[in-house]
């Protein structure tokens, strides 16, 4: 009997749940992957970082494949046909693929099981992107939770080695059937051209993900004292790898748990909030789009059209805010504590809709991933299950000078304040025109005067929010 493995964000042979279990569950084992028209069509951006990030991994694990003396089969088009027609054509019984959390993944993978089901053969999805799936951390009455911290305990309390035990395929590998090689369709004939992955040091795949778990791994143990400083090399930078499976979580997590140093400890717990938000997601679809409490969902933001595209472009004229901003428009990264920061600015101080920032990062984050970036959306615009209270807003000034305190990150982003003392980057406006002078800085000509005063929109956001 033949099964297919069908990859989609779990692209890596390592430590694969799905693998493993299509290894142990038929005698013949066939890999594919597909560029799924439907998600792949409408994207405006084609020279897309995400998809070439895609096709490098999907391109270095086909090479795996290869070496087993296999193939990895790809194909282009809408995903729901092709794993049809290649389950059809190959005569599988089952195709076992990653279980997908994401409200369109599951819909199609419920179209996909119907239509396997019609030709004799079924979908079988199996655990592989969290340490608990949706069903196993649960309040005592078997309700799924909505604050963090009590879910973050209970899912302490239930790890074991047992549920970060790696699967490994390597005793099974005769499973995979002999194939003729066939080549890799170039990015271009999968319809996009190649961004600036390689300019930004970005390496895909299983290769690119063990850098950085390497380089992560050295400097653990400092990550709860230096998180919060966007200057210094704090975070893993796994986040990319982390959504695209081109690593492992259980492996992630059993060496957070094991190392079990302070910072370890702390890095653990941002795993957590990775599946917190999945499991919102799941148990609770209707944040795509609408707040998690119904009390929000009506609000009606009055920012400007005008200050929404000066925050997109970094020129709101709160430095730390448009570092930020560029940051994401340079790299396609943003650092936590911005992410925070330029969310509420967003929001609290330019009263724009939080949607309308979640979907721009969602265009610009190579690390988009639908429940975190809505859980963070929603974290910082108080709408979301454990958020942040309306009424405790980020003065965008004070986190400056807090978590850049010498504006090492702002002159890295907004280099044409680098000539203004520490103690000015933070708000260039306080500066007298003698110290702007001396910095060589005209507002309003290098570096915009500020477009909204926080002192006076505070207020505001109180007032929309408490009429909420
Ligand atoms: P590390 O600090 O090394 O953390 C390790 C991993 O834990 C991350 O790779 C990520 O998978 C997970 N993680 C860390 N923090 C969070 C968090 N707050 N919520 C959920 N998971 C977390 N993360 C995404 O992966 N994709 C997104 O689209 C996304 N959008 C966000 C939007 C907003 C407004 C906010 C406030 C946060 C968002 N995050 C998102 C969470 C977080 O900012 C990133 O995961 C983190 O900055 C990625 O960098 P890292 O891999 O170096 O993280």
């Amino acid at each position: 009997d033949t099964a297919l493995c069908w990859f989609r964000r779990d692209l890596r042979m390592e430590d694969h749940a799905a693998l493993y279990s299509a290894c142990r569950q038929a005698k013949r084992v066939i890999g594919v992957f597909i560029f799924d028209s439907v998600i792949l069509d409408p994207l405006p951006d084609r020279q897309d970082r995400r998809v070439e990030f895609i096709w490098r991994s999907v391109e270095a694990l086909k090479r795996e494949w290869q070496a087993h003396g296999s193939d990895l089969l790809i194909r282009i088009g809408d995903a729901r046909d092709e794993i049809v027609a290649i389950a059809t054509e190959y005569r599988a019984t089952a195709v076992f693929a990653s279980r997908d959390y994401e409200p369109a993944a599951v819909a199609r993978d419920q179209a996909v099981a119907q239509r396997l089901q019609a030709l004799g053969a079924c979908l079988v999805t199996v655990k592989d992107q969290v340490i608990f799936d949706t069903d196993e951390v649960l309040t005592k009455d078997g309700r799924p939770y909505s604050v963090f911290t009590p879910y973050r305990n209970a899912w302490l309390a239930k790890l074991s080695p047992f549920y970060v035990q790696p699967y490994p395929i390597q005793r099974h590998v005769d499973r995979l059937v002999k194939l003729a090689p066939a080549p890799m369709p170039s990015l271009l004939q999968v319809g996009f051209g190649e961004s600036d992955l390689t300019r930004l040091n970005i390496v895909a795949g299983e290769e690119g993900a063990s850098q950085r778990l390497a380089d992560f791994l050295a400097r653990m143990d400092r990550y709860r004292a230096e998180r919060d400083y966007p200057a210094r090399k704090a975070p893993s930078y796994l986040s990319v790898h982390l959504r695209f499976g081109t690593v492992s979580v259980r492996k992630l997590a059993a060496l957070a748990w094991q190392q079990g140093s302070d910072g370890a400890q702390c890095w653990l717990d941002e795993l957590i909030w990775r599946e917190f938000y999945q499991m919102i997601l799941h148990h609770h679809p209707h944040v795509v789009g609408r707040a998690f409490k119904s009390e929000y969902a009506g609000l009606v933001y009055p920012g400007l059209p005008e200050h929404f595209e000066a925050w997109k472009q970094g020129g709101t004229g709160y430095p730390l805010v448009d570092a930020a901003m560029r940051q994401l428009n340079f790299s396609g990264y943003m650092h936590n504590r911005l992410r925070m920061v330029a969310a509420s600015f967003l929001v609290k101080d330019l009263l724009v809709d939080w949607r309308l920032g979640e979907q721009y990062f969602a265009e610009k984050l190579i690390d988009f991933d639908l429940a975190s970036n809505n859980g963070g959306w929603q974290w910082a615009a108080s709408t979301g299950c454990d958020a942040q209270p309306y009424f405790r807003i980020f003065n965008p000034v004070s986190q400056s000078q807090k978590f850049d305190e010498v504006g090492r990150f702002i002159r890295r982003y907004v280099p044409e304040l680098a000539a203004l003392p520490d103690k000015l980057i933070h708000s260039p406006w306080l500066a007298t025109s003698a110290q702007l002078a001396q910095a060589n800085i005209v507002l309003g000509r290098d570096y915009p005067w500020p477009v909204v005063d926080h002192a006076v929109q505070r207020p505001k956001a109180l007032a929309l929010y408490g009429r909420g």
